[in-house]
């Protein structure tokens, strides 16, 4: 049945595959964003589909509409964008929540956080499941975004649990793929556009901290999973792929797929880096059936692909 569909940072990265998927379903999807880490671009295809809508608004402000389902992405989410007004992505995290929540309470319709694994910090436990509470430092550089998450997140439970709100937490770890903003700032972006100009390939630290990189389809295919599932399954529920490399890797694979003479440069770890990151995915196999089928060299030869195709245009990240 074709749904009223509410996207949250629909003109993001992940939001506009969002969008993409949902409208392949048959669905009509209504995308609101203020455009500070979007872009209009990754939705300049579908400007002439009759079942899509972008609105430019801040979720900060409350918002009302007719929708039977709610994808809440609005939020930056590079360490480069979201440090850029700290303030103001506690606002969107945590005011943004509300507002999306006092919609779905009035509607009585579900919900879908897109939580993040930055709710676990620089984790004592390796990899990590749904169940350890992380280690956050609550006054640094990176609290705005986590600790606004993480606060964003105990809102959701306590709708679930005062208001009977239909939630559904998902926690996405490191995910990658076209349309990621070419001054977006994660590593991804940042070491193939480095490796396509032959610039100097920036690791931050020793480059021996690891992550455990996503492509973008199988989290969206996560997330459509997570929405659909029974009302007994709110999660939160870890999204990701278990494949865990360290950035030197990472960045070795990159060289090896663009034939690159790039060579490596250190430059300072940023402040509370986490050392390790890898999804314990358990629970997603077990009450969704899910698990990523791409893997990094697969979704990095197509991710490069697409920067190439973009490297002469003109990019703005903040195009609002
Ligand atoms: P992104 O920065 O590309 O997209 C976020 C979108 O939200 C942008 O279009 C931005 O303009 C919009 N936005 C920001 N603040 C807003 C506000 N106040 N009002 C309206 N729109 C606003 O990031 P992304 O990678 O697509 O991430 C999407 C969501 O997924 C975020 O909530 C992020 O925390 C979460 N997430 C992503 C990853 C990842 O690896 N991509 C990992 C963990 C969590
Ligand atoms: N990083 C790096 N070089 C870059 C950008 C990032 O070495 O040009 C490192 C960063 O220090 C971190 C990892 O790559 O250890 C992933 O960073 P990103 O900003 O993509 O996401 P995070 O997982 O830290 O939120």
């Amino acid at each position: 049945m074709s749904k009223k569909i509410l996207v949250t940072g629909g003109a993001g990265f992940l939001g506009s595959h969002l969008c993409d998927r949902l409208l392949a379903q048959g669905h009509h999807v209504i995308c609101v964003d203020n455009f500070f880490s979007g872009a209009q671009r990754n939705l300049a295809h579908l400007a002439k589909e009759p079942r899509f809508t972008l609105l430019r608004h801040d979720v900060v402000l409350p918002f009302a509409a007719e929708v039977d389902e709610i994808y809440n992405l609005a939020a930056p989410a590079s360490p480069v964008h979201y440090q850029f007004n700290p303030i103001e992505t506690t606002k969107t995290c945590v005011i943004g929540a509300i507002n999306m929540l006092d919609l779905a309470l009035q509607r009585n319709i579900k919900v879908l956080q897109a939580s993040t694994s930055e709710v676990y910090g620089d984790p004592e436990q390796h990899p990590q499941p749904e169940s350890y509470w992380g280690r956050v430092n609550p006054i640094g550089l990176r609290a705005c975004y986590d600790e606004g998450k993480r606060c964003a997140e105990a809102l959701f439970f306590d709708y679930h649990r005062q208001h009977q709100v239909p939630i559904k937490v998902a926690r996405i770890f490191n995910t990658y793929g076209p349309r990621m903003l070419p001054d977006d700032g994660r590593v991804v972006p940042n070491l193939i556009l480095q490796a396509l100009k032959g610039e100097d390939i920036t690791l931050y630290g020793d480059g021996l901290q690891t992550r455990s990189f996503c492509y973008v389809d199988d989290l969206i295919e996560g997330l459509v999973q997570l929405m659909a599932s029974g009302s007994d399954i709110i999660g939160p529920i870890n999204l990701g792929n278990p494949d865990e490399v360290t950035i030197r890797q990472l960045a070795g694979l990159i060289i090896d797929i663009t034939g690159s003479n790039s060579k490596f440069t250190h430059e300072p770890l940023p402040t509370d880096d986490p050392r390790q990151r890898q999804p314990d995915i358990a629970q997603a196999r077990q009450q969704l059936d899910w698990a990523p089928t791409v893997p990094l060299r697969e979704g990095l030869i197509k991710t490069v692909a697409y920067f190439e195709k973009h490297l002469a245009g003109t990019f703005v990240a903040h195009s609002g």
